[in-house]
């Protein structure tokens, strides 16, 4: 049966060429419809030319501009396709999933690594798994990449050069390309996409997040200046299972000023898999005693989208702590 599809390119080096400063998305995107017509032949493919930016400069208002592109074409169409540099794209891809759930369609990234126009490129087989992925019925926000098709929610981009360039640390991919197709290997992310009573477009998001990665020596106390610059959500990317360094009080008073300006804190790990565990180290006690909200073993894209989601719909620290204990998306293991 023929399948209706749309194609929502927003630059990337799929669709870059490369210029006097060097590539850049400038190329048309027909292309990117050409090949899949061409591999698809019996479905109805079409494109919107929504953006054509690298996504270094993709954000918050432009992730907002993707979702309605998105929820205005769902009725009309069987799955969306969304092209996209592969840069930012694992937290454009982890907004999306808490923007658009409940999803009984497929809305799935891909983009390239190499530019279509270079011989080697990555682009058409990319495009090929994600249009199978469609067609083989994987529901939710997915992203298409080398030869593997993961929840958006758990997605890291985790090499600039391989063609293998993502990667869900904390979850088994949904589905792989084998030498008798697409093999979905787990149905539980497009399920829960699915569970929700109703489709929702849920999109405001607030982009004031900060996220902090701990070294060791960092100046703690900049925390407090945070509220005064605007920001309203905090990430902070602990050590190992969730430590920080906790000797001189600065963490203390630094936590203490965001609480006083009743700005969430959300303690992840830095580490690429397992999670935080808060009540493990007494290094991880003080942020927990604070009211740090633990993200468990979510991604950073994924904890810090989720925050700016959450604080889209509310500023009660608490009621931002409940969506942080929810899976909305498949992000967290519970
Ligand atoms: N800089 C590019 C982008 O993220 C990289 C890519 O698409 O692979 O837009």
């Amino acid at each position: 049966m023929t399948k209706k599809i749309l194609v929502i390119s927003t630059g990337g080096t799929i669709v870059s060429q490369i210029g006097e400063g060097g590539l850049a998305p400038t190329g048309g995107a027909g292309g990117i419809v050409d090949v899949l017509r061409g591999r698809f032949p019996e479905h109805d493919i079409s494109l919107d030319e929504l953006m054509s930016l690298d996504s270094s400069n993709v954000g918050p208002r432009h992730w907002r501009d993707i979702a309605r592109a998105v929820w205005r074409a769902l009725p009309n169409h069987d799955g969306v396709i969304i092209t996209h540099g592969t840069d930012t794209m694992a937290y454009t891809a982890s907004a999306l999933a808490f923007m658009l759930r409940g999803l009984r369609k497929g809305v799935v990234l891909t983009g390239s690594q190499i530019p279509s126009f270079d011989p080697l490129s990555d682009a058409a087989s990319n495009l090929c798994v994600a249009a199978s992925a469609l067609l083989c019925g994987i529901t939710g926000v997915t992203i298409a990449f080398g030869r593997k098709v993961i929840n958006g929610a758990r997605a890291v981009k985790v090499s600039s050069t391989d063609m293998d360039a993502f990667d869900s640390p904390n979850a088994p991919p949904i589905a792989s390309v084998t030498a008798s197709g697409v093999k979905v290997t787990d149905w539980a992310m497009p399920k829960l996409a699915r569970c929700g009573v109703l489709t929702v477009l849920e999109d405001e998001l607030c982009g004031d997040v900060f996220l902090l990665k701990l070294t060791p020596g960092t100046k703690l106390e900049m925390l407090a200046a945070l509220p005064d610059m605007g920001y309203r959500g905090v990430v902070i990317e602990a050590f190992g299972a969730g430590g920080a360094p906790d000797a001189g009080c600065c963490m203390k008073r630094g936590l203490y000023a965001l609480a006083g300006a009743h700005i969430p804190v959300v303690v992840r790990s830095q580490c690429l898999t397992g999670g935080v565990d808060l009540s493990m180290y007494e290094t991880g006690r003080t942020m927990r005693e604070m009211g740090a909200i633990s993200a468990r073993d979510m991604t950073s894209e994924a904890a810090v989208t989720k925050l700016m989601w959450a604080l889209g719909r509310t500023s009660d620290v608490s009621e931002i702590r409940k969506i942080f204990e929810t899976n909305l998306a498949g992000e967290i293991s519970i």
